[in-house]
């Protein structure tokens, strides 16, 4: 009787400790996309070949000065200083291939609707193969989190690139989604200010700043708290594309301090303190600095499909760049965002699986 009692007692326990185990603290998610951001300038900083193009820069005295070292932890800190500061020693990194991390779009096409699709479908879909605005028939698991109970418009994204509500299907996902100039109806005076700015605002990439984005999207949180913020950045790829570096960096640069502002802002939160898990990534990458390269992505681009993914929470243990023997999937970040709260996204499409060291 007495040993049978024992057992039973060991037999909680040890379930209690599963249980405990496998409880997440994440209740809160907040996902932030550079488009088209070489993994290599996260990893290795300013690319010297690049930085001293007379024909990509016009001050390389300058950048030299403000992003340079011959010394690659010193030059990637003063690129994307909370990366380098904050994720590699409290989150992790995936995607330095210098030391065999691979991060790869699992789409054959390596360009932005097909990969925004795959981070938050689950699925490369072949079909989905234009930036044209179509609305996606694909369910994406933003709209998945926003039906599960607790989650219901708590979910909202803000965009600098106008084709997002089509990306994420707004009219059928129930998603606040506010794109480029999207008139920010709102009583907050913050956001009536903003509203203000983002019509007079320059608009050197054809659509509003990535700064105004990213205030609109802070002046919301405070004001709104939902459960799960999706920001999705854009000067980048259009700088690159448009052959500038100085200006593709100095926005990284910048997104890199905007996102630094965004974790002082959610740790300020006691909605968000210590409850939020933060990633970050990228919808493609593109070519190498030889050959003009640098400047482009898609299928005719050798080493476009490559990407990265930075990940800080509660549930994310520290392990700075990561050294998995696995090739990772842009196609495992939807099912991974699930996981973060707990749920398991089963659209009727295929779903790759989730990436569990991200939250194991
Ligand atoms: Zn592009």
């Amino acid at each position: 009787m007495k040993i049978k009692y024992i057992y039973a007692f060991a037999f909680i326990l040890l379930h209690t400790s599963i249980l405990l185990n496998a409880q997440q603290r994440t209740e809160n998610l907040v996902i932030v996309t550079l488009d088209g951001f070489r993994w290599q300038e996260v990893f290795g900083g300013v690319d010297s070949l690049l930085m001293t193009d007379k024909n990509y820069v016009h001050d390389t005295a300058g950048m030299r000065n403000k992003y340079w070292s011959p010394d690659v932890n010193e030059r990637k800190n003063k690129l994307m200083p909370f990366f380098w500061n904050m994720i590699a020693r409290e989150g992790q990194l995936y995607g330095n291939r210098w030391k065999g991390s691979l991060v790869n779009n699992a789409n054959k096409y390596w360009f932005s609707y097909p990969g925004y699709n795959e981070i938050f479908t689950g699925y490369p879909d072949d079909s989905v193969n234009s930036n044209d605005k179509i609305w996606n028939k694909n369910t994406n698991v933003l709209e998945y989190i926003n039906r599960q109970s607790g989650y219901r418009d708590r979910v909202a994204a803000f965009t600098t690139w106008d084709v997002f509500p089509y990306i994420l299907n707004s009219r059928r996902s129930g998603i606040y989604v506010n794109a480029d100039v999207d008139t920010l109806r709102f009583t907050d005076p913050g956001l009536q200010l903003l509203n203000d700015m983002q019509f007079l605002a320059p608009q050197p990439v054809g659509v509003r700043p990535d700064l105004i984005t990213y205030f609109a999207a802070r002046e919301y949180l405070k004001k709104f708290k939902p459960k799960v913020l999706y920001i999705a950045f854009d000067e980048t790829d259009d700088f690159a594309h448009g052959g500038n570096y100085e200006q593709y960096i100095s926005s990284a640069h910048s997104q890199d301090a905007m996102i630094a502002d965004l974790w002082k802002t959610l740790q300020g939160m006691p909605e968000y303190k210590e409850n939020t898990t933060l990633l970050i990534t990228c919808d493609h990458g593109r070519g190498d600095a030889v050959k003009e390269e640098w400047k482009h992505h898609g299928q005719k681009i050798a080493d476009a499909g490559q990407i990265w993914i930075a990940a800080l929470g509660p549930d994310t243990r520290p392990g700075g760049e990561m050294k998995q023997k696995e090739t990772i999937f842009q196609a495992q970040i939807a099912s991974t965002l699930a996981a973060l709260l707990g749920f398991n996204f089963k659209p009727a499409h295929p779903v790759m699986e989730p990436i569990r060291s991200i939250y194991k």
